[in-house]
């Protein structure tokens, strides 16, 4: 994570990519797994590649590393055309989701395996991985063999592994899959505090959203090979820029409708599944009468039995389901258009969700900002 009191590398007009990828395709005969791909990812980055199964993150990463060519394209590090140089002879290190740990060795001859195959000195290894294991919070398990630790350790000793010959560039392969979901968000502070203290530039393959919501200093979703977004995490969630992109990340809810109205910095649009106008503060280039989506959040309706004072945005509909979670409550909600949609409410009352009950008629309503208007 960077400091947000300065202005990050990518939000600096001058500032020179660390990695740049230019175009890069790969194809498997006729099949295209990543498709005409540019990125440029800065120093300080831990990028998130974001998609489902089979988008093309991991040949893309693949890539990076040297184990597979482009077809077409190229990819510089540090400035450096890596065509036809080997993954040994790239400042790049890859951490594959099995972690391959040498099952006979200690957790310290793991970690120093690469650096003593170097020839490095036996004095320069040992403060090398110590200072390693302290980093990963695993100085007192130098000794154990890996059958000997938990998955999460295990993570840990294979993340030391790859750090430890520092190199420029860490690429990791869904690199918490294995791990329960607590140890999870616990790994990936973790991955962000060594992120800020080596200054390594990571780009970590993932297909869990929330997982690149997290770790991320900015995102690239990916479908059918192509990168679709680039942007900060907050930035992806609030403003997708497709349809895809919005129902990939979260949950959504989307109105058809047709542009009545595009003023420069918002637009109105009438909507049959909402059953009237819609009001939305976003600048985006539409054309009157072009069929666009509005889409929403469920957290961000708000919902009343009784009549608000707003009036525009807000439309009627009746309860169908409703789900206490603990910590808020979920709503299904039937608009007279028979459009479904999905309300998300924290409970900062206690007695909340007891309030509105199935079948009851409710009001539901948005501010102007809230909602984003999707052409693509
Ligand atoms: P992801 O990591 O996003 O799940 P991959 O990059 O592994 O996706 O794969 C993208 C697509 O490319 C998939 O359809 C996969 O079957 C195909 N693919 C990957 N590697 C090969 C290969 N060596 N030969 C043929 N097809 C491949
Ligand atoms: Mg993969």
């Amino acid at each position: 994570m960077t400091t947000a009191s300065k202005t990050p590398l990518w939000k600096q007009e001058d500032a020179v990519p660390f990695l740049q990828i230019k175009n890069v395709t790969k194809k498997f005969d006729d099949f295209t797994a990543v498709d005409n791909v540019s990125l440029d990812i800065y120093k300080e980055e831990l990028f998130c590649l974001l998609g489902g199964s089979g988008s093309g993150k991991s040949t893309l990463l693949r890539m990076l590393a040297g184990f597979e060519e482009p077809t077409s394209g190229s990819i510089l590090i540090d400035g450096v055309d890596m065509a036809g140089i080997e993954p040994w002879n790239r400042p790049v290190n890859m951490m594959f989701q099995s972690y391959a740990l040498f099952p006979h060795l200690t957790v310290f001859d793991n970690i120093a395996f690469g650096l003593k195959r170097e020839g490095m000195k036996r004095d320069e290894v040992k403060t090398r991985v110590n200072e390693m294991l302290e980093m990963v919070q695993m100085g007192e398990y130098g000794k154990r063999k890996p059958n000997q630790l938990s998955g999460g350790q295990r993570q840990r000793v294979a993340l030391a592994r790859a750090l430890v010959k520092r190199p420029k560039l860490l690429l990791l392969d869904e690199p918490l899959g294995a791990l329960d979901k607590k140890l999870r968000e616990e790994t990936q502070f973790e991955l962000m505090n060594i992120q800020d203290e080596l200054g390594v530039t990571f780009v970590v393959v993932t297909h869990d959203q929330e997982e690149a919501m997290t770790l991320a200093t900015r995102i690239g979703v990916m479908n059918h090979g192509e990168v679709v977004q680039v942007d900060e995490p907050h930035d992806v969630y609030e403003y997708p820029n497709s349809r895809f992109v919005a129902d990939f990340i979260g949950s959504v809810n989307m109105f058809e409708g047709r542009v009545t109205e595009d003023l420069p910095d918002s637009v109105k649009v009438e909507s049959k599944e909402a059953g009237c106008t819609l009001y939305v503060n976003h600048g985006i280039n539409c054309a009157p009468n072009q069929k666009v989506s509005v889409a929403i959040r469920p957290e961000k309706i708000k919902i009343s039995r009784n009549k608000p004072d707003q009036i525009v945005n807000c439309i009627k509909g009746k309860i169908e389901d409703m789900a206490y979670m603990g910590s808020l409550s979920v709503y299904r909600i039937i608009l007279e258009s028979g459009k479904e949609i999905r309300i998300t409410q924290p409970n900062f009352q206690r007695d909340m969700g007891a309030r509105l009950t199935w079948e009851e008629n409710v009001y539901m309503y948005w501010d102007v900002d809230s909602a984003v208007v999707l052409t693509a």
